[in-house]
């Protein structure tokens, strides 16, 4: 069972990765796209951080709706969007319980894949978030109770770096066409903290 205090401290790791990571990101998104990814994420989940850790919570849908909607809020460009209707979309999946299964989680997780590629239009092999999303949520899908935390780490750092030799189709690195080949795609980076992070708390 995973309760309010996992997915907390998840959200709380997730943002401290980001802060640590900022410049990485940007440099990353300065590659193939406007060099904000980094800034982006930070301020978000920042905004997010101070959000949540001032609110006391009863469900774990009312939190990650929280998160959802400062997301959505605070954070331009593509990933605010993106990252925000996946948290909304998570939200709506666990509800008003208070603790989930990991069968619950990943359903959840699968809802927002669901919402990310609804609202952006991306699909796999697109040089995006979706690259690492998908093949991770495959993964959880498939073991429900029993997931090796581990292998979803190494799956993760696996498919992001996959994102390096893929021409993007999506998003501003699509302009660039075949000169977005050679580098990883910056949501897919800060989708693997994301996984990451989560696989650190519940491993
Ligand atoms: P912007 O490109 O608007 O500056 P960010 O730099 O914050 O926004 O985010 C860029 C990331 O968003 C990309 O690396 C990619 O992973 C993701 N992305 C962009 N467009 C899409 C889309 N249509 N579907 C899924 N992910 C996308
Ligand atoms: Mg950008
Ligand atoms: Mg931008």
């Amino acid at each position: 069972e995973v309760g309010i205090v996992e997915v907390k401290l998840w959200l709380q790791k997730l943002n401290r990765k980001l802060q640590q990571e900022k410049e990485h990101l940007t440099d990353l998104d300065q590659a193939i796209g406007d060099g904000d990814h980094g800034l982006n994420m930070a301020r978000g989940f920042k905004e997010v951080s101070i959000k949540i850790e001032n609110t006391d919570y009863e469900t774990i849908g009312a939190l990650l709706k929280d998160t959802g909607m400062t997301l959505l809020t605070k954070v331009g460009g593509a990933s605010g969007p993106l990252y925000g209707t996946a948290f909304l979309k998570a939200a709506t999946s666990i509800g008003d319980k208070s603790s989930v299964t990991l069968t619950d989680l990943s359903e959840a997780l699968e809802a927002a894949l669901e919402g990310i590629k609804a609202r952006g239009k991306a699909n796999l092999l697109d040089k995006t978030m979706i690259d690492v999303w998908e093949p991770v949520i495959l993964y959880m899908k498939e073991n429900r109770e029993s997931i090796d935390w581990d292998e979803v780490i190494r799956l993760s750092n696996e498919k992001m770096e996959a994102t390096k030799e893929l021409e993007a189709r999506k998003g501003r690195a699509a302009y660039l066409g075949k000169r977005s080949i050679g580098h990883i795609d910056p949501g897919a980076a800060s989708s693997n903290y994301f996984f990451v992070e989560l696989a650190d708390v519940l491993k």
